[in-house]
């Protein structure tokens, strides 16, 4: 039975931004804060910024994090440093993270389970390749992305998460899956969640991410399983993104 979950919409600025560049984007979204639940993610550095800008509770989040305490990891960014700059979200296993950084299910999943232990909400990222697509393999690609995550959740907190389905050959391409494609994933994620608890699985939000803009986002949004969107290069334009997000509201 579907659940009336409120829709997420993140911006992903991914290596993006500069202090005026941001000014200018900040100053435009606090015009008009959107009523879907809406986080944004720039790079580390500006999320001081970043987090005194933004108005109308939309939060902050990170856009990775380590899997280990704070210590001796050069170049690393701890969860609780996040934390204590006061965000509220962070991306785990973003595809660009499992393709150029080498994050396998287990580190993503350590990733996870490390947000959880602080407080932080992780929208775990997960998609297939094209040659995974095109070999038939998406939904098992994508069932043991999810699974790994699941082996460190418990129950009471699979509501903390949120899912991204974000095909690989989607992201920056301009080539969105189409709302029919994304539908048979996330109804596939969605059922993976309710093996695991259902009343949990109502709650938990899987939003879809990969070449999402103005014009597409109604229609994969109004997908019953597609409770909202990761935005990459749309959200970096202000009113671009807050038109995506009026597209969730
Ligand atoms: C992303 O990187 O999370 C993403 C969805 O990018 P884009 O919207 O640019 O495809």
């Amino acid at each position: 039975m579907p659940m009336n979950r409120r829709k997420l919409v993140g911006a992903n600025w991914k290596m993006n931004g500069s202090l005026e560049a941001n000014a200018k984007w900040l100053k435009e979204f606090a015009a008009d804060p959107p009523k879907c639940e809406t986080v944004v993610f720039p790079p580390f550095v500006y999320l001081p910024q970043v987090v005194a800008g933004l108005v109308g509770g939309v939060a902050a989040g990170g856009q990775n994090l380590s899997q280990h305490a704070p210590g001796a990891y050069t170049g690393e960014v701890a969860g609780e440093m996040l934390v204590e700059i006061g965000c509220h979200w962070v991306i785990v296993g973003h595809s660009e993270r499992r393709a150029r950084f080498n994050e396998v299910d287990l580190m993503v999943a350590a990733k996870a389970r490390r947000a959880l232990d602080l407080g932080l909400r992780p929208i775990v990222c997960v998609g297939e390749t094209l040659a995974e697509r095109q070999a038939g393999k998406t939904l098992e690609v994508v069932s043991r992305q999810v699974a790994s995550v699941l082996s460190v959740c418990s129950v009471a907190e699979l509501g903390q998460l949120a899912v991204a389905y974000e095909p690989r050959w989607a992201i920056g391409t301009g080539h969105a899956a189409t709302p029919d494609e994304a539908q048979e994933v996330h109804k596939a994620i969605r059922a993976q969640l309710s093996a695991a608890d259902q009343t949990a699985a109502g709650q938990v939000r899987v939003i879809y991410g990969g070449s999402v803009t103005k014009e597409n986002a109604g229609d994969l949004f109004a997908e019953p399983d597609i409770d909202g969107g990761l935005i990459g290069g749309a959200s970096l334009d202000a009113r671009l993104f807050r038109a995506i997000c009026a597209a969730a509201e």
